[in-house]
């Protein structure tokens, strides 16, 4: 019978009959898939974190049988554990396991992998920026699938410097004249804008561009970083329009909103 080697990230485990586990895993050679865990559960038993858990990086050696394809032989690279002490982190990798869930595809996408990897280990490592890491993720992760917007500055006179509306409809800016010369369009379309400090702008057009590896290595702080998080949040909820658990649960357990 013929083996496969894959190595992924387990963004789902469920448990079925006798002991086996059905993940959903991340990979870097087929993308998306899923992968039956032979006696998953008792191999938990035997080490203090689970290679075929949520947030478990590991390798697996696959074999097809009929339409399912089964691994018993499966190897622990990293596990994300972002432990008791940060509680931020680990809520933050559940979305960002979530998202991945929803967006990936059976196609294998070297960056996408790179992304993933790269969130969950400084979402893990860090014990603050938690926010400023989920907004950069966010932009990056829609910019890469087809939903990058456009944030070099006002889409009608090019301005910037200044603050901005960030249109996220249309994934666009524009400034306050521009704003308002336009307030007469017969648009039946609803737009919902947010104001954008130029630091945000610059936050959100460095988030798209920069290498990978240096996704998170920036500082931002105050409004620039409020209005940087609003930003990329509402622009992802309504460009993929749908609802995410994980970010629920960060808003109403890990972060409520402060009283204003
Ligand atoms: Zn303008």
């Amino acid at each position: 019978m013929k083996k496969d080697v894959v190595r992924g990230v387990v963004l789902r485990a469920v448990d079925v009959k006798n002991s086996d586990r059905m993940l959903t895993v991340y990979t870097h050679e087929r993308g998306i898939m899923s992968i039956y865990a032979r006696g998953a559960k008792r191999m938990d038993g035997k080490s203090g974190t689970s290679s075929t858990a949520e947030f478990a990086y590991s390798e697996f050696t696959v074999v097809q049988k009929q339409d399912k394809l089964w691994s018993s032989e499966i190897s622990n690279i990293r596990f994300f554990d972002c432990g008791m002490m940060n509680f931020e982190g680990y809520s933050l990798n559940f979305y960002v396991l979530e998202l991945f869930e929803h967006i990936a595809t059976a196609e294998p996408d070297a960056d996408l992998m790179r992304l993933l990897l790269n969130t969950l280990y400084a979402s893990s490592e860090r014990k603050n920026d938690h926010r400023l890491i989920k907004a950069a993720f966010e932009i990056r992760l829609l910019s890469h699938i087809g939903y990058m917007p456009d944030v070099t500055g006002c889409s009608e006179c090019e301005a910037r410097g200044r603050e901005l509306y960030f249109d996220v409809v249309t994934g666009s800016l524009k400034c306050a004249e521009c704003t308002a010369l336009g307030a007469e369009d017969t648009d039946t379309e609803p737009h919902q804008t947010l104001i954008i400090t130029e630091g945000a702008r610059a936050a959100l057009e460095y988030s798209i561009g920069c290498p990978l590896e240096k996704l998170f290595s920036f500082t931002l702080v105050g409004e620039d970083l409020d209005c940087f998080s609003r930003a990329a949040e509402s622009y992802l909820v309504r460009q993929l329009d749908r609802d995410f658990a994980g970010l629920d649960y960060i808003h109403n357990v890990v972060l409520p909103k402060k009283p204003k």
